[in-house]
């Protein structure tokens, strides 16, 4: 989303600073003089025709500059005077820097103030949170002992996109948690532990939970390049992207080859580490590298994969990058319509396409300017998903047919198979009847999840729970009545479940529940809520009311005993609630 003008220490080779381009705005984060000599080098029409093509945006013509300071530095403000009086005699545009406090906005005034040329009516000066654009707020950090309480990062908004970028600081405590999975971090990375600057030593398995975490980090300040880059070798960290500098078209081809090359291998390195790790027990991680992996093949923007789910008739995205996921359905848009008609389609025109839906473009600005949809299918010859790129970045921005399918197959193949044994794991784990987790899902979910939550010695409590006499619904209404009414319940008993508790068809008509972090009090008060739920919820088949009850037993779950053994002493509960009555639940 930025780019960078530098991404070193103001020490070695370009002072970092970044900028995006937003409609008609211009925004610089940081302005060192070289920043300042690159705008003018370029121009700002240039600079936006570039910027433009690497988003996917159409063209734009700057017609405001936006400064965020993070603080008062030389190295990063060295520029600023320089800007106001060449935008002023030059570019004739007007420049707003923008402080991100109220006493960092009055150092800066008083800056300016001593410079001809830069007097008070050439130019705006602000705070950040007077500023309406790009929910743009400052993030308080530290640095040198000199700027205590002003030196700040910032957060902000661009296109649907939170950013968030550091500036100097010698900490990510201010910034770790406000990253989630579908933030973009530029953070500062230092070689030394000069207690000023970030360190990368200190900091790099911080960086990597992030990454795992699903945030994108990008680094800068790299006094030491070399050294950082061989910290960073085997983590998901990028460095910061520069805006490139007019090269030499040969070299920058080449060079632009050996990175897509670099970037292959990093991602096909990472794969294969995660596959034979199976560290998160899912195929989460192979999408994900898979679907970076096509994106980068064929130079793209963004990439994504979608599963199709036939049963709920929608689509998901199982792995996204540079964009969110979402779930949209499946009669509808391209995704639809390749699995439909089992075809590629490629679009170099999608907002004059009738099957393009252009919703997300719309809520979130992005420019969607080309796409290719590759439907993906199983060992039967079914479609079950489709792997989607968007944006081409090069050849005149338009995907070919041919030569892009060919360089996508592989990652098409695998997206396929790993999405297959997915499906397939899934299944094998759920009761077909009741969609509800059967047996085998209830040891996996065990030995993945309430293992762990016992070894935190956290508490689990349990139910187990039986329909009250319903051979008889099968003997009175017939088998196809009772399937229904174990649908019923079984859908009762799943509504009325909430995040983290599990819920399993154990047998027959007799249905699991786990609560975690919940003692015996509170999980014998959800049995009663349910049974009096499921008392007063009866089932309809072919017009017949069919009433029906259930019987519980509770226990806490003992971890010195077997999962087996903690189930008896449920059942014997459960036993003694059949033997004293039915339709009720004992503790
Ligand atoms: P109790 O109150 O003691 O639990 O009596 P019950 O009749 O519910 O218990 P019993 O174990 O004698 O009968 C359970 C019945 O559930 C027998 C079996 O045919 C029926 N059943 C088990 N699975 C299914 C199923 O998937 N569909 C249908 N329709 N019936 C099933
Ligand atoms: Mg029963
Ligand atoms: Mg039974």
């Amino acid at each position: 989303m930025l780019r960078f003008f530098g991404r070193n220490s103001a020490f070695n080779q370009n002072q970092n600073s970044a900028f995006f381009i937003d409609g008609n705005d211009l925004v610089l984060l940081d302005c060192p003089m070289s920043s300042f000599l690159k705008i003018k080098n370029t121009g700002l029409e240039r600079l936006s025709e570039e910027y433009c093509k690497t988003q996917g945006m159409s063209k734009s013509s700057v017609e405001k500059i936006y400064v965020l300071i993070t603080h008062t530095h030389g190295d990063h403000v060295g520029g600023i005077g320089m800007l106001i009086f060449y935008s002023e005699f030059v570019f004739h545009i007007p420049v707003c820097i923008i402080a991100p406090s109220e006493a960092v906005r009055k150092d800066i005034e008083y800056l300016l103030d001593s410079i001809e040329g830069c007097q008070k009516d050439s130019y705006e000066l602000d705070i950040a949170s007077n500023i309406n654009k790009w929910d743009l707020s400052s993030v308080m950090t530290s640095h040198v002992e000199t700027l205590k309480n002003k030196c700040f990062g910032y957060m902000l908004n661009i296109r649907g996109t939170k950013i968030i970028y550091t500036g100097d600081t010698n900490t990510l405590a201010p910034f770790k948690d406000l990253a989630d999975e579908n933030t973009i971090l530029y953070t500062e990375s230092s070689a030394f532990n000069s207690g000023v600057h970030l360190y990368i030593d200190d900091n790099i398995e911080l960086l990597k939970s992030l990454t795992d975490r699903g945030t994108s980090v990008y680094i800068m300040h790299l006094d030491d390049e070399e050294y950082i880059l061989n910290k960073i070798k085997d983590s998901r960290i990028k460095t910061a992207v520069l805006f490139e500098e007019n090269n030499d078209k040969g070299e920058t081809k080449m060079n632009n080859a050996e990175k897509q090359l670099e970037d292959i291998f990093t991602i096909s390195d990472l794969l294969y580490k995660d596959m034979s790790n199976g560290v998160k027990g899912d195929h989460s991680a192979i999408f994900e590298h898979i679907t970076d992996l096509g994106r980068t093949l064929v130079n793209a923007d963004r990439a994504s994969f979608w599963k199709w789910d036939k049963a709920s008739h929608t689509l998901w995205t199982t792995a996204a990058t540079n964009s969110e996921k979402i779930v949209i359905p499946d009669d509808k848009g391209l995704v639809a319509k390749a699995l439909s008609l089992g075809q590629v389609i490629v679009t170099n025109d999608p907002y004059n396409d009738p099957n393009f839906n252009a919703e997300v473009d719309k809520k979130t600005g992005y420019v969607t300017k080309s796409i290719l949809t590759m439907p993906v299918d199983n060992i039967k010859g079914e479609f079950i998903g489709a792997y989607q790129v968007i944006n081409k970045m090069d050849d005149d921005g338009k995907f070919d047919i041919e030569r892009d399918c060919k360089k996508l197959s592989l990652v098409a193949a695998i997206c396929g198979l790993a999405l297959e044994s997915d499906v397939f794991l899934e299944e094998s784990h759920t009761d077909r009847l009741t969609r509800l987790k059967n047996r085998m899902g209830f040891f996996n979910d065990f030995e993945s999840t309430y293992s762990k939550v016992l070894a935190e010695n956290r508490k689990i409590s349990l139910f187990i729970c039986d329909i009250d006499k319903f051979k008889r619904v099968n003997d009175t209404y017939g088998h196809n009545a009772g399937d229904e009414v174990l649908r019923d319940v079984a859908g009762i008993l799943l509504k009325n479940c909430k995040m983290g508790d599990g819920m399993y068809r154990w047998g027959g008509e007799e249905f699991i529940m786990i609560m975690v972090d919940t003692d015996i009090n509170e999980c014998a008060a959800k049995a009663e809520e349910l049974r009096l739920l499921v008392e007063d919820t009866p089932s309809v088949y072919e017009g017949t009311i069919i009433n029906h009850t259930l019987s519980f037993g509770v226990s806490s779950f003992d971890p010195a005993k077997t999962i087996e053994e903690n189930i008896s002493d449920a059942d014997a509960k459960l036993y003694t609630a059949k033997e004293t009555g039915r339709n009720k639940v004992v503790v």
